[in-house]
C-alpha cells in the first residue's frame, strides 16, 4: 500500500538498495497515481533506526519490568536510543492487536475489571479498564483514562490541581467497543460488583450473561489483585492484572517510577499486551515484527 495516497493497485517495483546498517535487500517502490516512492520499510516499525539488532532484546526488557534507563545501560547505548523505540514498537503493537481481535472470533468466556494507577502522584489516579478471555488469560482489550481522587485525598486533589473530570464511562464504552469484535453475543462475563458494569455491558450485549462476584481481601498488602485462600472467579484477570503491575516497571505499586503521560502508559500497555499473548500462545521467545 501507498503510504501517501493509500492506494495498493497502482504500485510498481522500482529496484531494490541495500540498507548499510545490516546489509539488508530492501524493495523499493513507485506509486503511479501520486507519482512518490516508498519501500517495504516504509511501514516498518524499525524504520530509520540503525540499531536494529538490539530491538527484540529490548522490547522483552520492556515487558519484563525494566526501566528505559535500565534498558539503555545494560545494552550500553544512549537512552534516547531507547525511548525512541517506545513510539514505534506500541504502534506496532497495536496493528497487532487490532489484527489479533479481527482473528479473534466468538469468545464465550471474558473477565473484566479496572486496575487502579496514577499519573505522576496519588492525587491524580487512573483507571485501566481491561478484559481478558477467561481459560487462556489472553489480553483482549484495555484502555486507559482519569478518574478523580477518593477518600482523604479527594479534598487534597481538588484543592491542588482542580476538579478532575472522570473518564471512566468514556473507557468503559471503548472497552466494550473493542470486546465487540472478539466476543459471541451471548457470551458469559464475569466482573466484581461494581455499579459501573451492568449499564454499559447491556448497551453492547443485551443477551450477554453477566456473573457479578464480591470482592475479597488482598493476599499481601499492596498487592490487590492476589486474592487470599480459595477460590477467585476472577483469577485470570487478577492473575493477569498482577502480571501487568510486575511487568510495566511504571504500574509497580509504590514505585517512584510513576508514569507522567497517559499516552505512554498506553503504549507500554500494548507493547506488554503482545508479549503476553506470545507467551501464552507458547511463544517462549517473544518478538515484535510488524503485523501483515
Ligand atoms: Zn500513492
Amino acid at each position: 500500500m501507498c503510504p501517501h495516497c493509500q492506494t495498493s493497485t497502482h504500485l510498481i517495483k522500482r529496484g531494490i538498495y541495500r540498507r548499510p546498517s545490516d546489509q539488508k535487500k530492501i524493495q523499493r517502490f513507485h506509486c503511479k497515481k501520486c507519482n512518490k516512492g516508498h519501500s517495504t520499510q516504509t511501514h516498518s516499525f524499525d524504520y530509520r533506526q540503525r540499531k536494529r539488532h538490539i530491538n527484540q532484546t529490548v522490547f522483552r526488557l520492556f515487558s519484563k519490568g525494566s526501566s528505559e534507563r535500565a534498558i539503555a545501560e545494560i545494552i550500553g547505548v544512549n537512552k534516547k536510543t531507547i525511548a525512541r523505540r517506545v513510539a514505534p514498537f506500541a504502534k506496532c503493537a497495536r496493528k497487532n492487536l487490532e489484527r489479533m481481535r479481527e482473528e479473534t472470533k466468538d469468545v464465550s468466556e471474558i473477565v473484566f475489571d479496572e486496575m487502579e494507577s496514577f499519573e505522576h502522584t496519588k492525587l491524580k489516579p487512573l483507571t485501566i479498564p481491561l478484559a481478558v478471555e477467561k481459560d487462556t488469560r489472553k489480553i483482549l482489550a484495555f484502555d486507559v483514562g482519569v478518574i478523580a481522587a477518593k477518600g482523604t485525598l479527594a479534598h487534597i486533589s481538588v484543592k491542588k490541581y482542580g476538579k478532575r473530570k472522570c473518564q471512566r464511562r468514556k473507557v468503559l464504552e471503548f472497552l466494550f467497543k473493542q470486546i465487540e469484535q472478539v466476543a459471541h453475543p451471548k457470551c458469559c462475563f464475569s466482573s466484581d460488583e461494581s455499579t459501573h458494569y451492568p449499564g454499559v455491558l447491556r448497551r453492547h450485549f443485551k443477551d450477554a450473561e453477566h456473573l457479578q462476584f464480591k470482592g475479597r481481601a488482598a493476599a499481601v498488602v499492596g498487592q490487590g489483585e492476589m486474592k487470599k485462600g480459595g477460590f477467585d472467579p476472577l483469577f485470570s484477570l487478577n492473575q493477569t492484572a498482577a502480571m501487568i503491575r510486575d511487568n510495566i516497571k511504571r504500574m509497580a505499586r509504590r514505585t517512584w517510577c510513576t508514569t507522567k503521560r497517559i499516552d505512554r502508559l498506553l503504549d507500554f500497555l500494548a507493547i506488554y499486551a503482545i508479549y503476553h499473548n506470545q507467551i501464552i500462545e507458547g511463544i517462549r521467545r517473544p518478538r515484535i515484527f510488524n503485523a501483515v
